[in-house]
């Protein structure tokens, strides 16, 4: 579902079944000056958005839910799983020289760093790559490890979190992206890497809202 933009005569409808609720279809029509018929594509919208519900034989009434409240359930459905994106990850025994290229190359912002048998150790963004260029080491020789933000202080989400508790982490600690994790085994620490939710991937969701219009 997503929101819609009503017509006048859904606005009319909203209007009627607002103040005479509940009120069957016919009703409606009859105080439209139409027919039960020529209404049905617009009282399925309605109901189908969240504006009015339906009760068999005692008719339709106004949820008292406004666009804003309706959008906000909409969000809410909204699951990492559907929007993650790959990630990018890392072994642990890479040189800074080498994320630095890997960033280029795979053109991210962020990279996970996993251990040898695949579960998420670090994050190492632009910045530490930079502070690590500030200094005067050979930056093949200093391994990825030491400039990395370490687990257990990585913010992560999972796949049937809601895209909108993962946007609020990202504001909360500040950070451009979060690893989409599972639990591996039994040890709550011991995390695998299976996506990532990023800024980017924000705003396409927010883009793609604004693009869908209308449902039936
Ligand atoms: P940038 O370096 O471009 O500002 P971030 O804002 O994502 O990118 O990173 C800021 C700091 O937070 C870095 O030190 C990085 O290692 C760390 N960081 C990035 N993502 C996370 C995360 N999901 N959890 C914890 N720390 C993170």
């Amino acid at each position: 579902m997503a929101t819609i933009e009503l017509s006048n005569r859904q606005r009319q409808i909203v209007d009627i079944v607002k103040e005479n609720g509940p009120i069957t279809g016919e009703h409606i029509a009859e105080q439209l000056g139409l027919t039960r018929a020529t209404l049905r594509p617009d009282l399925a919208i309605l109901t189908m958005a969240g504006f009015l519900e339906a009760r068999p034989r005692v008719g339709y009434y106004y949820t008292g839910k406004s666009s804003k409240q309706l959008f906000a359930k909409h969000i809410r459905q909204m699951k990492v799983g559907e929007y993650k994106a790959v990630p990018i990850v890392m072994t642990e025994g890479a040189s800074v020289y080498e994320a630095i290229c890997h960033m280029f190359l795979e053109d991210v912002g962020t990279l996970y760093i996993v251990s040898k048998d695949g579960l998420l150790t670090g994050v190492v963004s632009r910045k530490d790559l930079l502070k690590a260029a500030m200094g005067r080491q050979d930056l093949q020789e200093v391994p990825v490890n030491v400039v990395m933000t370490r687990m257990p202080n990585i913010v992560t989400c999972h796949a049937e979190e809601t895209l909108y508790d993962a946007a609020a982490k990202i504001m909360q600690y500040q950070v451009d992206s979060l690893p989409v994790v599972r639990q591996k085994g039994e040890s709550q620490s011991a995390l695998e890497v299976i996506g990532r939710i990023t800024k980017t991937t924000i705003t396409k969701a927010f883009v793609e809202m604004g693009e869908v219009r209308e449902t039936v």
